[in-house]
């Protein structure tokens, strides 16, 4: 890759702002093949280069990939005039890599939302081509019935005219107001306005799988962690 100042690249590693790594580097603190760097606007390539710092040494990546569960009230984007995004709940340490979330959630949306600054499987994991399939648990205004699961595999019309393609509906046993749609096409507000033309409502919305991932139990709402290998391995 080409090469970048040194203080650039550590700052956006997460290692601090540019002024407190130039603070470092003046305290003798920064290395890079083992001679002491005296300069910030050294030109080093982390993915070559030894850098270490505080006697650290520095593991360059250039890819993030993280699972959120998604709060009400935020929306899925980089960035927004009004509201806060799903990019300001993360820490500085992963802003930096600049991740971006894998499609959307309404801002009254919760549960799984996947960010990350690998473009190219961003794009792969939303093409229409891909058919993954995303589940969603729904709370229901009125309770569903047996002609919706028909319906929904029929593949149901909304009120701008588009047909969407089959989606899958299970209806909760005790509560008939709950029910888990699986669709493998993302449209806006989809499963709203997909229950909104049987003459239902959603009143609560949570995204439970994305493809091979499921919202795991332990993640609260607004935490996050990084996917594993053996998860990133399943996605691609
Ligand atoms: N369908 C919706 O209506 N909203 C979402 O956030 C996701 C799917």
């Amino acid at each position: 890759m080409p090469k970048e100042r040194i203080d650039k690249v550590l700052s956006n590693m997460g290692y601090g702002s540019r002024k407190e790594i130039k603070e470092k580097i003046k305290k003798n603190l920064v290395t890079v093949e083992g001679e002491l760097v005296k300069d910030p606007g050294l030109k080093v390539d982390p993915e070559e280069d030894k850098i270490i710092i505080e006697g650290e040494e520095v593991f360059y990546r250039k890819y993030i990939y993280l699972l959120m569960n998604k709060p009400q009230g935020v929306v899925s984007a980089t960035f927004d005039n009004h509201d806060q995004t799903v990019v300001d709940l993360l820490p500085f340490d992963y802003k930096s890599f600049d991740p971006a979330p894998v499609g959307r959630l309404d801002k009254d949306t919760v549960g799984l939302l996947l960010l990350t600054n690998d473009g190219e499987l961003n794009h792969k994991l939303l093409s229409p081509k891909n058919h993954v399939d995303k589940v969603y648990y729904a709370y229901l205004k009125e309770e569903a019935k047996e002609e919706d699961i028909r319906a929904f595999e029929k593949g149901i019309v909304l009120g701008d005219g588009y047909k969407c393609m089959p989606a899958g509906l299970s209806i909760g046993e005790e509560d008939k107001r709950e029910v888990y749609v699986t669709l493998r096409e993302g449209k806006f507000h989809q499963v709203k306005r997909m229950w909104h033309a049987r003459g239902n409502e959603v009143e609560y919305l949570q995204r439970i799988s994305f493809g091979s991932l499921t919202l795991p139990e332990d993640l609260e709402e607004g935490e996050f962690r990084e996917l594993t290998e053996e998860e990133l391995r399943l996605l691609r």
